[in-house]
């Protein structure tokens, strides 16, 4: 059963200084699972995993995973600047971008990050961005169709947007070690939300091969191969979580059998976790502000979809607790709703839950990646604050609340808008 991590008492007290909706993040989780993850790949002196930013974008949970060995995965300009103002910088920032804008490249360079190719057709516009190239370049793969595991479809590696095939990587490499680039990585991404011990070993044993396969027909040195995001999480109550120290002697293997055994025992590991990283160690915290009966019955709460877009955007289901309610019997049937005009804008449909009563707080699990994240602005409705519950049990305010006049600030144009009083 998925249990918050946060208690009605202590919500009580936390609303009592910050209304909701609110995100609420769990150091002593966040830090605990980085820990676990580097215990998984502790046989691999290089390892590390580089954060991906776009996941959870606050420089206190940066900082946070950066205390405990995290880099950061960018993949813009100001995920980059934020990188920056945090004090990540160098090979601690991995540039993983895709249809980049060439002042990107330029950014990254100066930061002393590792620089991910997503295509071939970079190399000439890196090259007049940065005049010459770093000393170590990455380029991603894309074996093309489908992407398959003993479980079934895992995803459609030919209809996505990234990475060169495999020819391309290849000419690629050539070209790069052409213009004096002396040490290679290799990066891909094949699937989302993996819920499977067997996803990053399988990834992990067709990179192997594929830098093998690349060392001997081009000769370039492949210093890293950069497996990133894809470890799931148990959105659902009854899913099996991936156990991170199974993965890790998973990929361990085919690291022996694959880049041992060829001689190049001195690959360094990568990731670019997301989701994996922060997903479960966060919640949103909102009210039930509404109830309606008509040919459903419906639970208007003061969150919606531009607090967590995944449920409107996937169809993605979220755990919901009523706090206080989580022993009462779930003999309900409601859809949860914000209150965006938009239809999907609903956090649970024919969810059973406890009964709901106005003023009652829910918990919506699983929103700590990809959650405020992918916030917005639709129907004027303001981004939440972000509140980290500290290890010592204290909070603190990570990002307040926007307000109108944050809403309305990129209006200078309009001097009636520029001029409102709207000073909270
Ligand atoms: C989104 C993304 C990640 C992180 O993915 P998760 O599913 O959150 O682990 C890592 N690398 C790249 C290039 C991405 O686009």
């Amino acid at each position: 059963m998925k249990k918050p991590f946060v208690t009605l008492e202590k919500a009580q007290e936390l609303i009592r200084e910050y209304p909701t909706p609110f995100h609420l993040y769990d150091e002593k989780g966040i830090r605990e699972n980085a820990r676990r993850l580097r215990e998984a790949f502790s046989w691999n002196p290089g390892f590390k995993e580089y954060f991906a930013v776009k996941a959870n974008a606050n420089p206190f949970v940066l900082r946070i995973l950066n205390e405990e060995g995290c880099g950061c995965d960018c993949s813009s300009m100001t995920e980059l600047m934020l990188s920056e103002a945090v004090g990540i910088t160098g090979s601690d920032v991995m540039f993983s971008s895709n249809d980049t804008p060439p002042e990107e490249f330029k950014k990254a360079a100066e930061l002393g990050a590792y620089i991910n190719l997503d295509d071939i057709t970079q190399i000439p516009v890196v090259e007049k961005v940065l005049g010459s190239f770093p000393k170590t370049m990455c380029c991603r793969f894309n074996p093309g169709g489908i992407f398959q595991m003993s479980n079934g479809i895992m995803d459609n590696p030919g209809d996505a947007k990234y990475g060169m095939t495999r020819s391309q990587i290849a000419e690629a490499f050539r070209i790069l070690m052409d213009k004096g680039v002396e040490q290679f990585g290799i990066h891909a991404f094949l699937a989302s939300n993996t819920v499977t011990n067997e996803y990053y070993p399988k990834l992990a044993s067709i990179l192997f091969e594929l830098a093998v396969e690349l060392n001997k027909e081009t000769g370039a040195h492949i210093s890293f191969i950069n497996l990133s995001g894809g470890i799931g999480i148990p959105y659902l109550p009854d899913q099996e979580p991936n156990d991170i120290s199974v993965i890790g002697d998973g990929v361990h293997r085919c690291y022996d059998e694959i880049l041992g055994k060829a001689g190049m025992g001195d690959v360094k590991i990568f990731t670019e976790l997301g989701r994996y990283m922060l997903a479960p160690y966060g919640c949103l915290v909102t009210t039930a502000i509404n109830e309606k009966h008509t040919y459903k019955e419906y639970i208007g709460v003061d969150a919606c979809a531009v607090d967590l877009m995944r449920p409107a955007m996937y169809g993605a289901y979220h755990h919901i607790t009523v706090l206080g309610k989580e022993d009462q019997p779930c003999d309900h049937m409601y859809d949860v709703t914000g209150s965006l005009c938009e239809n999907n804008d609903k956090f649970a449909i024919d969810r059973m839950l406890p009964a709901i009563e106005q003023g009652d707080i829910l918990v919506i699990h699983d929103t700590g990646g990809h959650g405020y994240s992918m916030g917005y602005n639709y129907n004027g409705k303001l981004r939440s604050a972000e509140i980290l519950l500290r290890e010592d049990g204290s909070a603190q305010l990570i990002r307040r609340a926007e307000t109108p006049r944050d809403y309305f600030a990129t209006f200078d144009c309009f001097d009636i808008l520029r001029d409102m009083k709207y000073n909270d």
